[in-house]
């Protein structure tokens, strides 16, 4: 549709994920809807409502329909962090998803396992236009912004060198994957999957059911194994939140260059 008014949900699900955001918006205006906060308003002139899901797929599965339902809004993007699930993907690394997947979905033998029931489908798309956006603005943040916003010292510190950009499935459950046995089962029964983490699937499903278009954009916070519960920690506090902040930022300057174009 040419022309109409675009309103964009923000989601993360922690705190540090949306550090930034909330202050760079006008003319802002919170709602309590659920025990969540939604923040309306414009960010770098495009309307937009942001919100904390908190964690895992409930949580953000009840956020996404009251932002469709009671916001209006029109896309969604969310942004946060992920465990690595493939060998190439690294802490520090970004992951857009093409496809998402309920890792924890098992309904055989009366479905498939991993189908949702009664959508006939395991895998959910991204919308293809937002996440190409949402890969070019982690490239630009990468590229522009990276080495002046991460300090040589927390570079260091996670060995964060030159991180890569990666687009492909990611595979959400209600776990926190801090074992090599948990990961090593999810990647054997879903070998393409570069990131696991709590909410993104769920996005996935509820936006496919309302026909709203999504992008899901994670940082590689931790290795999914038994190191994660301290990677995690240090990462969110020193790392996350800038990462989350300028690439939202190159994100929304791409829509405004492509804002009559989106679908
Ligand atoms: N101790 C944290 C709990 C965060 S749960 C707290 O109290 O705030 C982990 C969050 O980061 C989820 O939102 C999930 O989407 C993401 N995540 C990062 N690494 C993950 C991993 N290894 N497994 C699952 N989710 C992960």
């Amino acid at each position: 549709m040419k022309n109409r008014t675009i309103k964009i949900g923000v989601i993360s699900a922690l705190r540090e994920e949306q550090a930034g955001l909330i202050e760079q918006m006008q003319d802002a205006i919170t709602v309590q809807r659920g025990m969540r906060d939604y923040v309306s308003g414009r960010l770098w002139g495009i309307e937009s409502v942001c919100v904390l899901s908190r964690i895992g797929k409930v949580a953000v599965a009840a956020t996404t329909a009251t932002l469709i339902e009671s916001f209006g809004v029109t896309h969604i993007i969310f942004t946060g962090v992920a465990g690595a699930a493939a060998t190439d993907v690294r802490i520090g690394d970004i992951v857009v998803a093409s496809q998402l997947v309920q890792h924890d979905m098992d309904a055989s033998p009366l479905f498939p396992r991993f189908e949702v029931p009664l959508t006939g489908l395991s895998h959910f798309f991204s919308d293809k236009q937002l996440s190409s956006l949402m890969t070019q603005a982690a490239s630009q943040f990468i590229n522009q912004d990276f080495l002046e916003t991460v300090s040589e010292a927390n570079r260091q510190e996670f060995l964060i060198d030159r991180p890569l950009v990666h687009e492909g499935l990611i595979a959400s459950g209600d776990q926190f994957i801090s074992t090599s046995l948990e990961l090593n089962q999810i990647n054997d029964n879903l070998p393409d999957v570069l990131a696991v983490e709590m909410e993104g699937a769920a996005v996935a499903q509820v936006c496919f059911e309302f026909g709203i278009p999504f992008a899901i954009v994670r940082t590689i916070s931790d290795n999914a194994n038994e190191d994660s519960p301290v990677d995690f920690v240090q990462f969110l506090e020193k790392i996350a939140a800038r990462y989350a902040f300028g690439i939202v930022r190159q994100f929304f300057s791409l829509v405004q260059e492509n804002k009559v174009h989106l679908s």
